[in-house]
């Protein structure tokens, strides 16, 4: 990290390093003599950090400072070897090049490792990115400490590296003892802290892992352009310890006094801000994933409040090194007045069982999740920050270019590596509650979740239509239509289509359907024309779920119809022309297709629950699944507000911010409003579904699936007028998704139709209520 070097004062005999590594380090260029630029970076004050260069090759090396020094203090003989260790180990470390403890050629020990080009961000906010690539990042130096933390000792050959067993005991008495040959004042927390500290050890104080000491962003080396760690920096106070201390440690930003701003950048209590995503409980889920342990952390108030004792020690030492004069940084005397407040919150943090960052929303404790529902939530929002915002630009890069190629229905093979991966971590077909586990409501929020993206649900196994087709067969189909189709669908090999709605007839009342299923030996038959097929493109699907009229004259004009499976291959199925969507042809949902049926014949084991049944299938295929495109929709009702809220911030009209505009500053609340009370609306649905079945939440499901869709496309219509002419350009992905949502209120069925049940259901139970009184 060149950039951050500076070209500050060292004192040491630069040509006899120069001949010195030019005789030891291998690769080290030795002539021209003379030309070994040296210059120290700005960070790294307590072992001085030098960056090296000569002959187009580039360098670091650490040293001790100049003078007497603490005992035990800057050993960089412990970095060498433990950073050697690591990086034989494979994990992410500058490799350690060369440890010279001959004290005449710099005057002091030092080691030169190799120089790590990439980005090191110095503000924990990370204002150089944005929200998706910040939590990238995070979740990547968490998953790195996670990974340092789960490495055994001896298999690294640090045995016998730190002080054994009793590491927070020692931490506490080490602290107590600084602090107080610092204070210059009475401060009775911090009395306290120490107190209550010393009296509440972790029982497991014997743990033994190997820790950094310092973990923090800003000593992190990433990738310039991925979320990927490429070197962790600083071991000086690595040990071997309690692993919850470092991830404490890690995570105290979260808990900080907003009565104390930052003192310093690069300082170690320099967090002028702090962050809201990734919240400390992803931190805190992915680090124990990772562990595989339970995300009940148990004593972490102890690791917490011992961070902050630590804290509270630190700002008191600079204070006193400032009393004494011997202070580098200028603003010195300010850390007296932190001392106070950073013990005050470590007592405080002692009490508490349990630690959320983020504040809950209103519905959030009105509907309470499972645990589980709470735990896959979570995942999956990990997931999202971590895999899929990260991979957005890529996959909507694919699907533009491929828009006028043959492999335009072709799925990028970055999003089968995403299946992969949300299979891989159980993320899979949470849909199903018999599969899944969850209820409607836990799924509601995570659906919302991953409707952010347009392409998200499809990685987790959860998009339309294959829920919608999996539902039935699952609880209509045969033990053999599962074994041959659901599974597969399950595992997500295959993909499938649904054909409903035909050309020549208004198929929003499904009786008028003309397609014909006849029975003709022991194959049915299959004559008809369908069309909005979504997904049939896709070159997977593999299946269609057909609903045709099976005659019955005898019977209601609501048993005449049947549902049957038809293989894609089968002949006399014909893919006849994508139709398009607001002249989009939705290459990402595997398009919507006419397709016509010539004499199609399957054996008679297709058909599904029996002749007749169709209307029943309906019915249970469209209940939950039915919701699923309002929980999904909400969540980019939430993209498109925060695209909208960022717009407002950037930009400026006459001589204001747009968002100082009160007609705009009213849009924005006025959106607030539609998202959370279609939210209520929907969890309050789902919550029904949980309780009392499809069947008798039929009112509530018609109701959201009205009012869902007309609340996000007025977000989403507001964010495009913020936006102005980029808000309908493909620069943004507002115009697709107000298209995309426009059409659920036809595709789930017309808002009338859906009206007329509400009003039928409304009618009932005011006519129920009449009758009681009577
Ligand atoms: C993007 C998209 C994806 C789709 N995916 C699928 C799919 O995968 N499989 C499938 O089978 N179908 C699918 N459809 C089709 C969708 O289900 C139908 O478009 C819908 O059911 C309406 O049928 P229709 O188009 O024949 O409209 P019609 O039945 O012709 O209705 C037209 C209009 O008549 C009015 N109307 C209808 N009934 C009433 C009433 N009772 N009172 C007052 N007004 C009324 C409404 O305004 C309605 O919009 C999809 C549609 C779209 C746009």
């Amino acid at each position: 990290a060149s950039p951050c070097a500076s070209p500050g004062p060292h004192r040491f005999d630069q040509d006899s390093l120069e001949r010195y590594l030019g005789s030891r380090l291998p690769g080290f260029p030795r002539q021209p003599a003379g030309t070994l630029a040296v210059r120290q970076y700005s960070s790294g004050q307590s072992n001085p950090t030098f960056y090296l260069q000569k002959g187009g090759q580039a360098f670091v090396l650490r040293k001790k400072p100049h003078g007497p020094l603490l005992p035990r203090a800057h050993k960089v003989d412990r970095e060498y070897r433990v950073q050697k260790a690591l990086f034989s180990a494979g994990f992410p470390v500058p490799e350690p090049l060369l440890y010279c403890s001959d004290v005449s050629i710099i005057g002091t020990e030092f080691y030169v490792m190799q120089h790590v080009q990439g980005r090191i961000f110095r503000d924990i906010s990370l204002p150089e990115v944005g929200p998706a690539e910040r939590s990238a990042l995070y979740l990547a130096m968490i998953e790195t400490l996670a990974l340092l933390h789960s490495f055994d000792l001896q298999s690294l050959g640090l045995q016998g590296y730190g002080r054994g067993p009793g590491y927070c005991k020692r931490q506490v008495s080490t602290w107590k003892k600084q602090y107080d040959a610092a204070a210059h004042t009475d401060i009775p927390a911090m009395n306290k802290l120490a107190e209550w500290l010393a009296n509440n050890l972790p029982p497991d104080d014997s743990e033994e892992s190997l820790i950094h000491g310092d973990f923090r962003i800003d000593n992190i080396i990433f990738h310039p352009t991925q979320a990927r760690v490429l070197a962790v920096l600083d071991w000086e106070l690595s040990t071997t310890g309690h692993p919850l201390a470092d991830l404490a440690y890690t995570t105290q930003f979260y808990f900080w006094p907003a009565s104390i701003k930052g003192l310093g950048q690069g300082s170690i209590l320099g967090f002028k801000n702090t962050i809201e995503t990734p919240s400390f409980e992803e931190l805190v889920s992915t680090y124990c994933r990772c562990r595989r342990i339970s995300t009940t952390l148990s004593n972490f108030n102890f690791f917490l409040a011992l961070s902050y004792f630590k804290m509270a020690g630190i700002a008191q030492g600079v204070y006193a090194r400032y009393l004494i004069g011997n202070a580098s940084a200028e603003n010195s005397h300010e850390f007296a007045k932190v001392v106070k407040p950073l013990a005050e919150r470590g007592l405080e943090l002692s009490k508490r069982s349990s630690f959320s960052s983020t504040q809950h929303s209103t519905s959030g404790e009105l509907f309470h999740q499972s645990r589980k529902g709470q735990e896959i939530l979570l995942k999956v929002k990990q997931f999202m920050k971590q895999h899929i915002y990260p991979a957005e630009k890529e996959i909507i890069k694919y699907y533009t270019e491929c828009r006028n190629s043959e492999d335009r229905w072709k799925k990028p093979p970055l999003l089968e590596r995403l299946k992969e991966l949300a299979k891989a971590e159980g993320l899979w077909n949470l849909f199903l509650p018999d599969v899944s586990g969850l209820s409607q409501l836990d799924y509601a929020q995570i659906a919302e979740e991953t409707g952010r993206c347009v392409f998200a649900p499809e990685v987790f196994n959860c998009h339309a239509p294959d829920t919608g087709n999996m539902e039935v067969l699952h609880m209509y189909g045969t033990e053999e239509q599962k074994k041959e189709w659901l599974e597969p669908l399950l595992e997500g090999k295959i993909s499938s289509c649904f054909c409903m709605t035909e050309p020549d007839v208004a198929s929003s009342d499904a009786t008028n359907m003309q397609c014909t299923i006849e029975r003709e030996g022991n194959s049915y038959v299959i004559n008809g024309k369908k069309w909005w097929s979504s997904g049939a493109g896709n070159p997977n699907c593999k299946v269609a779920i057909v609903m045709g009229k099976t005659k019955n004259s005898s019977a209601s004009r609501y048993k005449q119809h049947s549902m049957i499976i038809v293989p894609m291959d089968t002949p006399g199925l014909k893919l006849i022309r994508p139709l398009s969507v607001f002249g989009y042809m939705d290459e990402i949902h595997g398009g919507h297709f006419e397709i016509h049926f010539n004499d199609v014949r399957v054996p008679v084991s297709n058909i599904i629950l029996g002749e007749g049944r169709g209307f029943e299938i309906a019915q249970g295929r469209l209940g939950p699944g039915r919701i699923h495109h309002c929980m999904r929709s909400l969540g980019a009702a939430e993209a498109a507000l925060e695209i909208l809220c960022q717009r407002a911030a950037q930009r400026q009209t006459f001589g204001k911010k747009l968002y100082q505009h009160e007609v705009v500053a009213h849009w924005i609340a006025e959106c607030r409003l539609s998202i959370e009370q279609a939210r209520l609306l929907t969890l309050q649905t789902a919550r029904k579904i949980d309780m009392l079945g499809n069947r008798r939440a039929r009112k509530e499901v018609a109701m959201t699936k009205v009012v869902v869709p007309r609340a996000v496309l007025k977000v989403i219509d507001c964010a495009v007028q913020v936006c102005g002419g980029a808000g309908v350009s493909q620069d943004f992905p507002l115009a697709f998704m107000f298209a995309y949502i426009r059409t659920l209120r036809l595709a789930d069925g017309p808002d009338e139709v859906h009206l007329s049940t509400i009003a039928r259901w409304e009618l009932l139970d005011q006519s129920k209520k009449l009758t009681a009184k009577i």
